[in-house]
């Protein structure tokens, strides 16, 4: 138990010890938790990662241990050694794992000692998110963000498992690379040795998994590291880590098979249950039911569409709506009909900040009838709209006409919003499920088609022949995966011929020169022997976030950033000196009152 130095070595961690030990001598390594005074003796609550042991000194078997015990202050490390003893059936701690037992203190070494901490780490709300960025490395003291790293780490130890079973070969990708069309911005690292030349960090691995398939590593994997520079929400931050997945000679069932046993293993290590086949919505139907292409399903609350016949509505705005092609949306709410007047009013002040032209409603209170469209539908239509909903005498229904997608949206939306203040969310149910059928193009604000997903994304075969004649109607074969309303997922099968990706490049409007200049790497291994190819990749983050409970994907990440993107421990993005900048070739053009992101 000492190492040639006389230091004492550790035999046992702090969550080791049960009353089976009773009788042995041990030493424990940690940190000190708690120190109480009880008559005389002292009791030492000593942590590590793996749970807290009792320590107790006492002065008249070691006197000199005992000394140096009453120094001890929290945070101090230490290293001890003692004897494990059974403790009175009265003093049993039921809340500790290693509650039965404690340690009679022999011997006392201070490893090293602490200042005061900014905040005790184990009191959650002792200090803000802010401070606790700051410390993360207190911050992660903490049992409860320790066992969520634990279990980080079990998923991707299941994950590297299950792959390896299925023949999957893990390949590392660069991350001082060019350009992958993600969507997003980039970061860029200026090139010393290339001076005015930048590498951009990955947005994914994108083209390189797709070029390992040219190379003929038929299955290949990838825990990645991926960066965009995107503005941040809880679920987003500016790096982020994906299982990326490659596969050659593949259709999407085969990958879907693939993905949910792997969500199986992933599930089951968390201690959850995913039952294969995953549920399947279309986008249009996951839209049409649920407002959302990631629809939370684990509660009901389904979209209704009232639109059919309404372009004879004495109603305008319905009318209206459908002559321009359009939808009129419905959402009925069942007891929604006793809601105060301004809980119904705070649902159109969120349906405006979701930019909704109006939401409109009709409740039936008791029977009786009220809403702001009686005057244009009288009582009896809104008394049929309620009937066609099958919304009983104590409901309210919530009705929204726009385009098709923002009706389902904002509809959609307040369905969430609802779900969550009502509390229709079972708590511990997952729901994972899968989108397909997503539309290839969407129309961008200036109008230019842009890729749903990526430009690799294979067209599905039958809409091929609308391609150039209406591409907003072709459906891509590509597919996304949900889990409790959170996108965890996303992949397509490719494209794995140069015509037609060069088809594709022309519809998203980059021409012939600057696809080559982009992307004439990937075209020209398109053109040399590329399989049939598909793919996914899985947001680890988020997963582990569903998965142990948090709301934030800070909680899962050992050392994220905030909001601003910043690193409050290091304080990066820091300034660099002028020195640097030259070697770098770089001039600076920042505002001085600091960097506007935007401006
Ligand atoms: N590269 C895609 C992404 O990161 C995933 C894929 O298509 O495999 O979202």
């Amino acid at each position: 138990m000492a190492d040639p130095r006389g230091r004492l070595r550790r035999t046992d961690t702090c969550g080791a010890l049960r009353p089976k030990d009773a009788g042995r001598d041990v030493v424990l390594c940690g940190w000190v938790d708690s120190v109480r005074d009880h008559g005389g003796l002292l009791f030492v609550d000593v942590r590590d990662r793996y749970g807290i042991t009792q320590v107790v000194f006492n002065p008249e078997t070691a006197p000199g241990p005992f000394a140096t015990a009453k120094t001890l202050r929290a945070e101090y490390v230490v290293a001890l050694s003692g004897r494990v003893v059974e403790r009175g059936s009265g003093n049993v701690n039921r809340g500790l794992p290693t509650g039965a037992i404690e340690i009679q203190a022999g011997f006392l070494e201070v490893l090293n000692t602490s200042e005061p901490l900014p905040f005790p780490p184990a009191d959650e709300s002792a200090a803000s998110e802010e401070v606790r960025l700051r410390y993360r490395y207190l911050d992660l003291r903490r049992p409860r963000l320790q066992a969520i790293l634990t279990t980080r780490h079990a998923i991707l130890l299941a994950v590297r498992r299950y792959l390896d079973d299925q023949q999957f070969l893990e390949i590392e990708t660069p991350i001082l690379t060019r350009s992958t069309p993600e969507g997003s911005r980039e970061y860029l690292v200026p090139s010393r040795v290339n001076p005015g030349r930048f590498y951009s960090l990955p947005q994914s691995p994108q083209i390189f998994k797709q070029l390992l398939m040219v190379a003929g590593f038929d299955r290949y994997f990838q825990i990645a590291k991926c960066f965009r520079d995107e503005d941040l929400r809880a679920d987003r931050q500016p790096e982020f880590t994906q299982i990326d997945i490659e596969m050659s000679f593949l259709d999407a069932e085969m990958l879907f098979a693939l993905v949910e046993g792997l969500m199986g293993e992933i599930f089951r290590t968390a201690g959850f249950v995913a039952r294969a086949p995953f549920a399947r919505l279309t986008y249009r139907e996951a839209m049409d039911r649920f407002g959302s292409d990631k629809p939370d399903t684990r509660f009901g609350l389904e979209l209704r569409d009232l639109t059919a016949g309404m372009e004879h509505s004495p109603f305008r705005v319905f009318a209206e709506a459908v002559a321009r092609g359009g939808s009129v949306k419905a959402l009925a709410i069942p007891g929604g009909g006793a809601w105060s007047r301004q809980k119904v009013d705070n649902l159109v002040d969120a349906a405006k900040g979701l930019g909704s032209k109006g939401l409109l409603w009709i409740r039936s209170n008791g029977g009786a009838i009220q809403s702001p469209l009686l005057k244009h539908l009288t009582e009896e239509g809104c008394r049929a709209v309620l009937r066609d909903l099958g919304a009983g005498p104590d409901d309210l229904v919530l009705l929204v006409a726009d385009r098709w997608k923002s009706a389902c949206s904002i509809l959609g939306a307040l369905r969430l919003q609802i779900g969550r203040t009502e509390r229709l969310i079972p708590d511990g149910v997952h729901h994972p499920l899968w989108i397909d059928e997503f539309p290839l193009f969407e129309r961008s604000e200036e109008g230019r088609l842009v890729s749903c997903h990526h430009p690799f994304t294979s067209p599905r075969s039958e809409d091929l022949p609308r391609l150039e004649a209406e591409p907003e109607s072709v459906r891509a074969l590509a597919y996304d995966l949900v889990l409790d309303g959170m996108e965890i997922g996303g992949g397509s099968i490719r494209i794995h011929r140069s015509d037609l990706q060069s088809r594709i490049f022309a519809l998203l409007g980059i021409a012939p020169e600057e696809a080559e200049s982009k992307f004439g790497f990937l075209l020209s291994g398109l053109r040399m022997g590329a399989p049939p190819h598909g793919g996914i990749a899985l947001g680890v983050d988020r997963i582990a976030a569903i998965l142990s409970g948090v709301s934030s994907i800070r909680d899962v990440i050992a050392f994220p950033k905030t909001a601003s993107a910043i690193d409050l421990m290091t304080g990066a993005p820091g300034s660099v000196t002028p020195r640097q900048l030259k070697d770098l070739f770089i001039r600076l053009d920042v505002p001085t009152d600091g960097p506007k992101p935007d401006a």
